[in-house]
């Protein structure tokens, strides 16, 4: 059956900014962190996570965590686990969990097309009833698996938000992939309802520096950004 790809925020440390405050301010305070945390102020709280993000001290960021939910194609878990820092990640497994939901994800440039779309639905139940009969057969689920196309996965993934705020800036970026972009935007929106300080800049290097790594490889949005200016 088709899915589509999600983001979902499950949980998040408790009072996102005011950590990232009170770490920032520790480094030039006499006082406990305890003590720092309490006395400040929304705006106090508001001001220094802006200074810590503007000035590049993200070092700060790292105090706070979300938790999200995800589910994907395994191509796109593949590109996702890539990022080694500040990230954690557990996976269903396929060696444990029989894939007798068979869910997958359709790329919309294949979806758009009738007979590509068809090819793709009828070459996915083929290998869904391959891979139940191996299953019947006695093959255990971690060989049946060998059969299967890139199909839908789960995975749970913790980023600080230093690293979350990069994963954000590689992935909403045009030149990464369609689904990984889905991805990097609804955790995006997700943050910003809970930390809007933090993430109020976070984006692609064209948003966030008004520039673009990609070179010849460019989207082209740059130019469009820079013609408003
Ligand atoms: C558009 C796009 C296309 C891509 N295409 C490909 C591709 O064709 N093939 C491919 O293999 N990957 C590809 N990638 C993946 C990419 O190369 C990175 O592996 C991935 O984005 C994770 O980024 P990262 O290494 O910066 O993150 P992290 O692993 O989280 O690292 C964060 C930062 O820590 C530092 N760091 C981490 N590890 C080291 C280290 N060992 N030594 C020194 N510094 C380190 C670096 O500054 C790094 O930026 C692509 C990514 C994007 C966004």
């Amino acid at each position: 059956m088709e899915v589509k790809p999600k983001a979902e925020l499950i949980d998040y440390t408790d009072n996102p900014e005011r950590n990232v405050a009170t770490a920032a301010r520790l480094c030039y305070s006499k006082k406990g962190a305890a003590q720092l945390n309490e006395e400040m102020s929304r705006e106090k709280v508001e001001d220094l996570v802006r200074k810590v993000v503007g000035m590049g001290h993200t070092s700060t960021l790292e105090h706070t965590y979300f938790f999200f939910h995800v589910q994907c194609s395994r191509v796109t878990s593949h590109q996702i686990v890539r990022q080694r820092i500040g990230t954690s990640y557990s996976q269903r497994s396929q060696r444990y969990v029989t894939e007798d939901n068979f869910d997958y994800i359709i790329p919309p440039k294949i979806k758009k097309n009738e007979k590509a779309h068809k090819m793709f639905k009828d070459k996915m139940e083929d290998l869904e009833d391959t891979y139940l009969e191996l299953i019947e057969m006695g093959i255990p689920k971690e060989d049946a698996r060998f059969i299967l196309p890139t199909i839908k996965t789960n995975i749970v993934i913790s980023y600080n938000a230093r690293s979350l705020m990069h994963f954000i800036r590689l992935r909403t970026c045009n030149r990464a992939q369609w689904e990984i972009r889905i991805l990097a935007r609804q955790m995006l929106k997700e943050v910003k309802k809970v930390a809007p300080v933090i993430f109020e800049n976070a984006g692609p290097p064209c948003e966030t520096d008004g520039e673009c790594p990609e070179g010849d490889l460019s989207c082209g949005k740059i130019d469009k950004i820079k013609e408003k200016q």
